[in-house]
């Protein structure tokens, strides 16, 4: 017979959403579970080797997705505990206000959030100070905070200071990246795609996981998948996950289960639990789960002059946020611009695997490197399936794409005129699974939305989803401060609604 076990809240996952809402949780008496599919990521020399992290895929998933025409795809994601975060550049940034509104795009409409920015500023507030984000208020013209950053922003390197006022010459308003870096942080140059071999990067694991469970109440299980959700004959409630644990299949029942696999693998949990109470998947009556998948539109560029060595180590300091709202010639939103950490030679060779590493040494030693991104909008044909034996398959056609190559053009425009001889670029397209959201998205009328404002299922009363999935729109900054803001909030509704405890009291009362 499958072994049973009970608890009071399931978390299934433990990235940025699952780990912070567990944090968050493990302030309340209950006995909350976090079943995560990966293991710790062990600190090691190969964390910032980049030989293992680039040429041998060393933390990357090793399972191989689909994509539109049914050809395999190593999709850039990570299964561990803190998830992606664990390998993130640690760029924490707040939507716009104007992201939370109907914003006309040139190729479309970016739909308005069922919340405004001052529903989740105190939510950005408490994200910030637990991810310890480093910024400057006042500097940059987009930025709709109402307060300063809990912690100063880090300076620029010589090089890259020199860069910002060459920028500021030119009319633009460069600011100080918002980056969440833990005290002992060296700045060093394998912080990007790299695990911090110091646990000095602000992330999903370091910052919540290991301290949630500090508390008898919050039980970890790694390496254990979550394959498929229960509901009782109704339809109306999760009765139980199955979960797969060394082998063996395990009934894991709960009064409140929360999904946070990431927007790809919460679309394909719900869609592997389909039931004749939920015949087209779990929670699926608006038919949206899996759809409007998107993934922001990200162009690599580099500055290069043969005759300038860039000796900075720690590159990512500068944004550029001119362009978010309006383009040089015209009234679309076009994206952001920021520095990007320095290419490895072995990062580079990736692309054009015949060029000599040398020769990739000799290039990257004298490139700037910058990310140019933009949103993409929401499309229901760009959505997650699962197939028959249970792969995963994205069907994935980017979208404003136009307003993409103008900022590509203007940033290219820019680097000649602050003095680079060349530039060049590269995307991944299609293929960039980095920043997935949007297949589970959240609203407040059942028919277009598959949660409501605070991320429960409109279908199945005690069923979550808190991760990258709810967003309704991908704005154009890093996701992830508002997939842990939000986190936040989640977990306040379901401390006051279902738990029926106060989060901030419950604080006040450990702090005594
Ligand atoms: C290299 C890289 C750099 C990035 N840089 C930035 C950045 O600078 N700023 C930023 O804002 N964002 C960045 N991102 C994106 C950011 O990491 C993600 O937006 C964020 O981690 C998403 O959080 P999540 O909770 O949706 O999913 P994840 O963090 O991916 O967490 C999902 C978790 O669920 C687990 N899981 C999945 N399926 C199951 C299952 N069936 N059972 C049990 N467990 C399961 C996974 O193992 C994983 O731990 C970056 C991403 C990458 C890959
Ligand atoms: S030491 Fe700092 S810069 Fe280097 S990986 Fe760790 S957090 Fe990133």
């Amino acid at each position: 017979m499958m072994r049973r076990e009970r608890y009071d809240v399931v978390v299934i996952g433990s990235g940025a959403g699952g780990g912070t809402l567990a944090w968050a949780l493990s302030k309340t008496n209950a006995r909350v579970l976090i079943v995560e599919r990966g293991d710790f990521i062990p600190q090691e020399e190969q964390n910032w080797d980049p030989q293992a992290v680039w040429k041998h895929l060393r933390y990357q998933t090793r399972e191989l997705w689909l994509d539109a025409n049914g050809r395999e795809f190593p999709p850039y994601s990570h299964y561990n505990v803190g998830g992606n975060s664990k390998f993130w550049g640690s760029v924490l940034y707040r939507l716009r206000r104007e992201d939370f509104q109907d914003l006309k795009h040139l190729d479309g409409l970016s739909p308005a959030w069922p919340i405004d920015y001052d529903t989740l500023e105190p939510y950005y507030d408490r994200a910030e100070r637990l991810y310890q984000v480093h910024g400057e208020a006042g500097t940059d013209p987009t930025d709709p905070r109402s307060g300063p950053y809990p912690y100063p922003p880090i300076p620029h390197a010589s090089g890259m200071a020199t860069l910002v006022e060459r920028f500021r010459s030119f009319g633009l308003h460069p600011s100080p990246l918002p980056l969440g870096l833990l005290e002992h942080c060296i700045r060093c140059n394998t912080c990007n795609s790299f695990a911090c071999k110091l646990h000095a990067k602000s992330e999903a694991d370091i910052c919540c996981v290991r301290q949630a469970i500090q508390q008898p109440t919050v039980t970890l299980w790694t390496n254990a998948t979550a394959t498929r959700l229960l509901t009782n004959p109704s339809g109306d409630r999760v009765a139980a996950a199955e979960v797969v644990r060394q082998g063996e299949t395990v009934r894991v029942e709960a009064p409140l289960f929360v999904v946070s696999c990431g927007a790809v693998n919460s679309a394909a949990l719900l869609l592997q639990s389909s039931s004749a109470a939920h015949p087209h998947g779990l929670a699926n009556s608006s038919g949206l789960v899996g759809r409007r998948y998107m993934a922001h539109l990200a162009t690599m560029m580099q500055g290069f002059h043969p005759l300038r060595i860039n000796d900075t180590v720690f590159q990512k300091t500068v944004a550029i946020n001119d362009y978010y709202l309006r383009g040089p010639d015209g009234d679309y939103p076009l994206g952001q611009i920021q520095s990007q950490g320095r290419t490895h030679a072995v990062m580079a060779q990736t692309v054009v695997p015949w060029i000599p590493l040398w020769a990739y040494k000799a290039w990257v030693s004298r490139g700037v490197d910058w990310l140019v991104m933009s949103e993409d909008l929401p499309d229901p044909d760009n959505r997650v399936t699962v197939e028959q034996d249970g792969r995963i398959r994205l069907h994935y056609r980017p979208n404003n794409l136009r307003a993409h190559q103008e900022l590509v053009k203007e940033m290219r425009r820019l680097l000649r005129r602050a003095g680079f001889l060349a530039v060049v670029k590269h995307s991944h397209g299609a293929r960039n699974t980095t920043h997935q959201c949007g297949t589970v998205v959240f609203g407040r009328d059942p028919r277009s939305s598959v949660l409501d404002p605070f991320c429960r299922t409109h279908d199945v009363h005690n069923l979550f989803v808190v991760d990258a999935s709810f967003f309704p729109s991908s704005a154009a900054v890093n996701p992830a401060l508002t997939i842990a803001a939000q986190a936040l909030r989640v977990a306040d509704h379901i401390a006051e609604r279902d738990l029926r405890v106060s989060i901030a009291d419950q604080m006040e009362t450990m702090k005594q």
